[in-house]
């Protein structure tokens, strides 16, 4: 774990959000495996898992009552209810990895997004777009996680979901995995080169050459007297 130093800047903060089935979870494993300094900002819920997920690395699976104790008792930086389940953004997680200098991935619908913006300013929100809302049903439907209701459910709230896409930073089309996961990689690697990471050592440079200068300054001086003399 890094130590505590409060002149580092705090850690970088990537928020995707995408309709159900476009692709999101699959470019994030991607780019988390690529980016071996960004963590996964792992979300509560209270929905079961589905086939290949796992506790503590996917969601952290909680029943309702122990969710809504969560959420009273203000754990959730933003919570919402998604396709009659709940789910919930930690809250201290956040603070601490990002105080720490982690650089910290996060995945959540648009209102949860548009919630952290507010808390989070200087946060990166990134949408994923299907090509075509056709696709998206293809892909719903080959994921095979949902019976047809849930599916129409999730295909409905995709273009109502889709029109948010508007006040978000950035925005990948998901044609092909691979250009994808190499868009989203290419923008967490761009913001961390936005000045403020790069504040400090900039502060230390110039700091160091004018203390050689100070220094150089000092010795000539001692020269130039002693010439005098
Ligand atoms: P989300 O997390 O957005 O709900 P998933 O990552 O679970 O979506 O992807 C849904 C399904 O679509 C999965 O079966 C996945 O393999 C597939 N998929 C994702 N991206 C693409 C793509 N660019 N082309 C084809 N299939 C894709
Ligand atoms: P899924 O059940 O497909 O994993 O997720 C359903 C929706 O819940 C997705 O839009 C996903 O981004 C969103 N989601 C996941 N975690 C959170 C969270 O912590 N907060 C909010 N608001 N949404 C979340």
């Amino acid at each position: 774990m890094a130590e505590n130093n409060p002149d580092r800047a705090k850690g970088l903060m990537i928020v995707v959000s995408a309709p159900s089935g476009t692709g999101k979870t699959t470019i994030c494993r991607n780019v988390l495996n690529l980016l071996p300094g960004l963590s996964f900002s792992v979300s509560h819920t209270t929905r079961k898992a589905r086939r290949g997920e796992q506790d503590g690395r996917d969601y952290h699976f909680i029943e309702e009552d122990e969710f809504r104790r969560l959420a009273d008792a203000g754990e959730f930086a933003e919570w919402a209810e998604n396709y009659g389940h709940l789910y919930g953004t930690s809250r201290r997680v956040i603070d601490d990895m990002r105080e720490q200098g982690h650089d910290i991935l996060l995945d959540v619908d648009p209102q949860g997004a548009k919630n952290l913006k507010t808390i989070f300013p200087d946060g990166v929100f990134v949408f994923i777009l299907p090509p075509t809302i056709g696709i998206l049903r293809e892909r719903l439907a080959r994921r095979g996680s949902e019976d047809a209701g849930m599916l129409r459910r999730r295909l409905n709230r995709a273009v109502e979901e889709i029109t948010e896409a508007r006040w978000y930073d950035y925005v990948i089309i998901n044609d092909t995995i691979k250009e994808s996961t190499g868009a989203l990689k290419a923008i967490c690697t761009a913001e961390k080169h936005r000045y403020r990471f790069s504040q400090n050592k900039i502060d230390d440079l110039v700091r160091k050459r004018e203390t050689e200068m100070e220094k150089a300054k000092k010795v000539a001086k001692g020269q130039s007297d002693r010439v005098t003399e």
